[in-house]
């Protein structure tokens, strides 16, 4: 029985291994920890609470240890700031188990049934809590209709139940309902916080990482604690020591030289050599958004830098206005093709650069381009 055990825990996945259960141990968002230790002391919960932020921050996390924490009979006949995870509500809550924790998955119950049978559930009293804790993560998915229901149940909420809805994308969200929730913001991890972490979780398990190593992991993570512990798990599945070399085979990043490599031919407006590029990225299928993002981050370190020449300057800041319109969940498809055409306009234009908005004027792409996102001008 107990080898048996010892092999489940073995084969879960590190960011579930590792998921904090409870307050102190969330990653990065002590906002967030000290406002709902205060509003839970202070007994002051609202009717519903809009979680959002990027994904693997702790969204889903926090939302279980809300769940447990206004449940927990210890938490609160001894006054404790963190609920107990021994008594049976909290053992219920980690096991899926509750009869008062309801949590869905918008991405995979989109319809407006789901939504209904979920709303049935907090009909009836809580069977053995003060609270019923409903929970809808990505909660963006949901159907017009899906969310019609919900707003009803909001505008005239039952009496001890809890909505948490949790998105990464709140543009995507009615405004009826942001507006009727409380919406509490989750921020990226910090390099720092993040460091840390990673670094004791490897040393948990037995392995060892070099910095360089570390300083990729992180690179590659952007600020996802999720991101950062799945890289890690496939990589300790690989070998106990982590290095560079490791971290670039597996996780086949593009090199540091190939953003820097496209801007200097922007800046050239080699064309030929641009094209070259992109079909090597796209043949390789590296990140677009990766690559997006370095540019990024290479012409904000230059424009800062203050040591070109003015019209490069200037330059430099329309190639970067040009990024941060393709950096956008709009542009999933083509992104970098769009962004390669729209500078191509650019280059055909005078180098004056008079006016941005010009360029979105009609104009011939050259021939060695053949890209179909063209027709949008
Ligand atoms: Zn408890």
């Amino acid at each position: 029985m107990e080898q048996k055990k010892i092999s489940y825990l073995r084969n879960r996945p590190l960011h579930s291994k590792y998921r904090p259960n409870n307050f102190s141990n969330v990653l990065g968002q002590e906002h967030l920890v000290s406002y709902f230790k205060r509003s839970i002391l202070n007994k002051k919960i609202a009717f519903s609470y809009l979680f959002v932020g990027k994904h693997g921050v702790g969204k889903t996390t926090m939302s279980r240890i809300v769940a447990k924490a206004l449940n927990c009979s210890s938490m609160h006949k001894y006054k404790l700031n963190e609920p107990c995870n021994e008594c049976l509500s909290c053992l219920n809550v980690d096991l899926g188990q509750s009869f008062d924790v309801h949590e869905i998955n918008a991405a995979m119950n989109t319809g407006i049934d789901n939504i209904r049978e979920l709303i049935e559930k907090t009909h009836l009293s809580p069977v053995n809590s003060l609270y019923k804790v409903c929970i809808i993560d990505e909660i963006h998915m949901l159907s017009l209709n899906a969310f019609n229901a919900l707003l009803k149940i909001l505008e005239e909420p039952p009496k001890n139940v809890l909505f948490i809805l949790i998105t990464t994308n709140i543009k995507k969200i009615p405004g009826t309902i942001v507006s009727r929730s409380q919406k509490l913001c989750f921020l990226p991890i910090s390099s720092k916080d993040l460091a840390i972490s990673v670094s004791k979780i490897v040393w948990l398990e037995k392995g060892s990482i070099t910095n360089k190593a570390l300083l990729h992991i992180l690179d590659s993570s952007e600020g996802s604690f999720r991101d950062a512990i799945n890289i890690i798990d496939m990589l300790l599945t690989q070998n106990s020591k982590i290095n560079q070399s490791a971290c670039s085979f597996l996780l086949t990043d593009m090199p540091n030289s190939i953003p820097h490599l496209l801007l200097q031919h922007l800046l050239s407006k080699n064309i030929i050599r641009i094209v070259h590029i992109i079909n090597y990225v796209e043949e390789r299928q590296w990140s677009e958004t990766n690559l997006i993002k370095h540019m990024k981050k290479i012409l904000k370190e230059k424009i800062v830098d203050g040591s070109t020449h003015l019209t490069t300057n200037k330059y430099l800041v329309f190639i970067w206005q040009i990024l941060l319109k393709y950096d956008s969940e709009f542009f999933l498809q083509e992104r970098l093709s769009l962004f390669i055409s729209e500078l191509i306009l650019l280059f055909s234009r005078t180098d004056s650069f008079s006016s941005i908005n010009s360029i979105n004027n009609k104009k011939t792409i050259p021939h060695v381009l053949k890209i179909q996102a063209v027709q949008i001008y």
